[in-house]
């Protein structure tokens, strides 16, 4: 355990830091980096790693690796080449316990800007808020990372323990870049993601699956046009069924402990949709994007199944699909989710850090939503810590975090590493 003194000292250096930190938070929002676009964002995260005096590892995805890995998901031309970043910190003496900070730089798109109220990449401060897409989810995560380790050589400190800061792209449409990290080799004592959960500490996730549904075919003549005999109408009826097992899935939470209180666990998103050329012509394709979200333990596989056999079972019975079948594309998260068992050292530090940084006890929730942290319990079994501040909009419009509860994460950061990883005085040989 920290000694008081040491933790008064180290919340004072994220206090000292938190305007340079807000700047930098600021600039990595203005960077839009959206997918496949993330490539001066990374080299910024090259050069700060550099700066600090970090070894730096930058690399490419290996799309063969990842590919036969059960944890992988499938590639398209519209997934990020962008590379992934690690900065290494080694001690004089390894001591400690060592530690990935890990976190996502692509962000999703902004959708029409009108319907922001400022430019989406201001990176605007508004009383209590910082605005723009990616703000929360998660530039002030990552900005946090290196401000915590900023925080200790303040102090004169770095941990006794090797650190890897990594910097992955292809979180919101796959997963890839942080399953990477691991095909690479990298592997520590713990994780930390500070995703925004609301400075909470994520117990349990679900998986994920994305996938393209093409319709596509001659419908019949219009005089024997009937309900769904056009590709647009076959359509719909096919998200119907997908909304039943979307229902199915639900009725089983009960089994799931971590999900059965939750009203509506699995849900199903008709992300996308685009179809037919011609007011008056019978539309004779339309393609819709899905996005599903499977309880943890539910494998990828088993999950796709489930649904190539609800499709295939609805279009025996619909006109235009019965000739039609539709195509079931994979283009996205193949995803499991997790449950990160309680009792683990690491989260009994984080507790402890928490309750220094907050004046409360450390909450656990449950997130319907994909997260990185998976990789590392499924597949590393190490503990996996998704930790982070609070915001408002995440994927929608006007993202934005709360910079109080980002402080006090910073600081929960800080406090967690110094007793995670023990300390050492920097070397100013
Ligand atoms: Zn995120």
């Amino acid at each position: 355990m920290l000694a008081r003194e040491l933790k008064d000292k180290l919340q004072q250096a994220v206090d000292d830091g938190f305007g340079a930190q807000l700047e930098y938070t600021k600039n990595l929002v203005n960077l839009a980096s959206l997918r496949g676009q993330e490539y001066a964002i990374q080299d910024l995260f090259f050069r700060q790693f550099q700066s600090r005096g970090m070894k730096v590892d930058r690399f490419k995805m290996d799309r063969d690796a990842i590919l036969s890995h059960p944890g992988g998901s499938p590639f398209s031309d519209t997934h990020s080449d962008a590379p992934i970043v690690v900065g290494i910190h080694h001690p004089r003496e390894e001591i400690g316990r060592s530690l990935i900070l890990n976190a996502h730089l692509d962000v999703v798109p902004t959708g029409p800007n009108e319907l922001w109220s400022d430019d989406p990449f201001s990176g605007k401060i508004d009383g209590p808020w910082m605005y723009g897409r990616g703000s929360a989810d998660m530039k002030a995560g990552s900005a946090a990372n290196l401000a915590a380790m900023d925080a200790l050589r303040r102090v004169g400190l770095q941990p006794a323990a090797t650190v890897y800061v990594q910097s992955v792209v292809e979180e919101e449409s796959t997963g890839n870049g942080a399953l990477m990290t691991w095909l690479r080799g990298y592997t520590a004592d713990a994780v930390l993601i500070p995703e925004p959960t609301g400075t909470k500490l994520v117990r349990a996730n679900v998986g994920v699956l994305w996938f393209q549904m093409k319709v596509q075919g001659v419908p019949v003549h219009v005089q024997d046009m009937g309900e769904g005999a056009n590709a647009i109408d076959a359509a719909y009826g096919v998200i119907g069924a997908l909304r039943a097992l979307e229902a199915h899935w639900n009725a089983q939470k009960g089994e799931y402990a971590n999900f059965k209180d939750l009203p509506h666990p699995i849900n199903l998103n008709i992300g996308k949709i685009a179809g037919g050329d011609w007011a008056s012509s019978v539309p004779a394709w339309c393609e819709i994007d899905c996005r599903i979200s499977i309880f943890p333990g539910v494998s990828a596989e088993d999950a796709e199944r489930q649904i190539r056999d609800c499709v295939a079972q609805f279009s025996r019975n619909d006109a235009f699909l019965a000739n039609n079948p539709p195509e079931i594309i994979v283009n996205g998260f193949h995803a499991e989710g997790y449950v990160l068992n309680p009792g683990s050292e690491a989260e009994t530090v984080l507790g402890r850090a928490h309750a220094d940084a907050f004046g409360a006890p450390l909450e656990t929730a449950t997130l319907p939503a994909y997260i990185d942290t998976r990789v590392y319990a499924l597949y590393n079994q190490i503990p996996a810590l998704c930790y982070g501040p609070a915001s408002r909009n995440v994927h929608g419009f006007d993202e934005c975090v709360d910079l109080e509860s980002l402080k006090r994460i910073t600081k929960a950061l800080t406090l967690f590493i110094a007793e995670w990883c023990g300390t050492e005085t920097i070397d100013i040989n």
